[in-house]
């Protein structure tokens, strides 16, 4: 349609990386709206968490699986059809995709074969967090999830006690009690932290403040659901 904000008009041939809301559905951009009704199929990492997400902003399309185990194989499919000149968005079970999600084989497969790639920014929780943390943000690594094993964990903290950037780490609600164990035995108590938790949702607690501060406030709260981890440069002091 003339005037019409070509963005909103999915190209045969495009990928659109779509980021869905981490627990808040109102965080969902008019664009990943439009974009999710008019592609011509969703790749979703699972299609009954994509599939709800689609009917609770009262949307209906094709639905395709694209999750951890078929990656590799997907990618190549999803990137055969949109040869073959269909316009597909990929999304995860919440925020953006490929950021400790799937989404990075399928984007990689695409610029191989010089497709266009077409971001569609919204929810992260990583950088929510970041943004409300009061620590510092010109510079950061993120990190997603440390390893399972302790002494792999315990080593990444070590060899980071003295980066010059903020840390940001993601961890489910089974490891986390453990994570703020191995930070509590690693790092100076004076170090600046944030923890993030529920994000977006209901219970949403955002804690930043001195490690010693910080882990006696996580003690006596809730450890249930999602968690963002923040860890300041040792050389900041609030
Ligand atoms: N792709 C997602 C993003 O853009 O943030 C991350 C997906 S990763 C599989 C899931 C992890 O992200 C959780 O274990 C938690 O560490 C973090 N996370 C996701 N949603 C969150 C929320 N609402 N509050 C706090 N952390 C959240």
């Amino acid at each position: 349609m003339e005037g019409e904000n070509t963005s909103l008009t999915p190209q045969a041939g495009h990928l659109y990386v779509i980021a869905t809301p981490i627990g808040n559905l109102a965080d969902i951009t008019e664009r990943a709206r439009t974009l999710l009704e008019r592609v011509d199929a969703v790749a979703c990492e699972d299609t009954r968490v994509g599939g709800a997400l689609l009917s609770k902003i009262g949307i209906k399309n094709r639905l395709v699986p694209y999750h951890d185990n078929n990656e590799a194989s997907m990618a190549a499919s999803l990137a055969d059809r949109l040869e073959g000149g269909e316009s597909i968005a990929v999304i995860s079970d919440a925020g953006t995709p490929a950021i400790s999600d799937p989404g990075f084989r399928l984007t990689r497969e695409c610029h191989k074969r010089g497709l266009t790639v077409v971001p569609i920014p919204g929810a992260c929780a990583a950088t929510a967090l970041l943004s409300a943390s009061g620590l510092p943000s010109n510079g950061f690594l993120f990190v997603g999830f440390l390893p399972p094993k302790s002494a792999a964990r315990r080593r990444f903290i070590q060899e980071h006690i003295d980066f010059q950037y903020t840390i940001i780490l993601y961890e489910s609600c089974h490891r986390i009690e453990k994570l703020m164990t191995e930070m509590v035995d690693l790092l100076n108590g004076e170090r600046c932290v944030c923890i993030g938790r529920e994000i977006t949702k209901r219970f949403e607690t955002i804690r930043s403040g001195t490690l010693s501060e910080v882990s006696q406030a996580f003690n006596d709260g809730s450890k249930k659901g999602e968690f963002v981890v923040i860890i300041a440069p040792a050389t900041f002091t609030l």
